[in-house]
């Protein structure tokens, strides 16, 4: 997969349209852009993996393999400060090469003769009302299923387990956690790393840098927003250490 580099105006228009969206709904705008090539009116139906692993690769592109995330114990609330790398993220969910046969087809497995497909963004709006964990995961197992026999006994609670494992397997990507452990009270816990909201939250962090950047320069010389863009970065920087001063 190559992914298009985004420039500054680029970041800035990616932020632009994504800014009143839903989380969800930026995480696929944010797949947009590393397909450009492909129709984005299938994305919501795209396998969590998919999408998640495009975006930690898009993550790689603009800002570096590097992410440090601060995170609080759940037990005794001591900050720790976490390193990781989308490298060896995208290593550990590539293990075993299954995921990669399914990236555009929702792959299914069967549970005591229900049939499931892996979750899509699509699932996930319909669930992201539901306050209650355990209710939501009921629900999004409810929306992923395809084939039910009649009149079965069972209920999708009591699938839960069998599914989750089921969908783990084939789409290890589509939720990804981190397995930590605090070095003040040895508590250890499992986390969820959302990299689409990760990623977001840097989106907005540059686009509000670089609009704060042309607000000082334009301010200072008059220019318009694509004078200032057009600068190479060393002129750039130049100007605002003397508008600075
Ligand atoms: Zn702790």
């Amino acid at each position: 997969m190559h992914i298009p580099v985004p420039g500054e105006a680029e970041i800035l228009s990616l932020w632009e349209r994504g800014l009143a969206r839903h989380p969800i709904d930026r995480a696929l705008l944010l797949y947009a852009w590393t397909q450009p090539d492909l129709p984005s009116s299938n994305f919501p139906d795209l396998p969590l993996g998919t999408i998640n692993k495009a975006l930690l690769r898009l993550r790689e592109i603009c800002f570096g393999p590097r992410i440090i995330a601060g995170i609080d114990c759940e037990h005794c609330d001591t900050r720790m400060e976490i390193a990781l790398d989308t490298g060896q993220l995208l290593a550990g969910i590539n293990e075993d090469d299954t995921s990669s046969k399914f990236d555009n087809t929702p792959a299914e497995f069967e549970v005591s003769n229900f049939r499931f497909r892996v979750p899509c963004s699509r699932d996930l709006a319909v669930v992201s009302g539901e306050r209650d964990f355990k209710a939501a995961a009921v629900k999004l197992l409810e929306q992923c299923c395809v084939e039910h026999p009649e009149n079965s006994g069972t209920t999708f609670a009591n699938l839960l387990v069998e599914a989750e494992a089921a969908m783990e397997k084939l789409d290890p990507a589509a939720d990804i956690n981190l397995s930590l452990s605090c070095e003040e009270c040895g508590h250890s816990w499992l986390v969820d790393f959302n990299i689409g909201t990760l990623l977001w939250d840097e989106i907005d962090a540059r686009a509000r840098a670089v609009l704060a950047e042309v607000h000082s320069l334009a301010q200072a010389y008059g220019w318009t927003e694509p004078e200032i863009l057009a600068l190479s970065s060393q002129r750039r920087a130049a100007y605002l250490d003397m508008v600075d001063v």
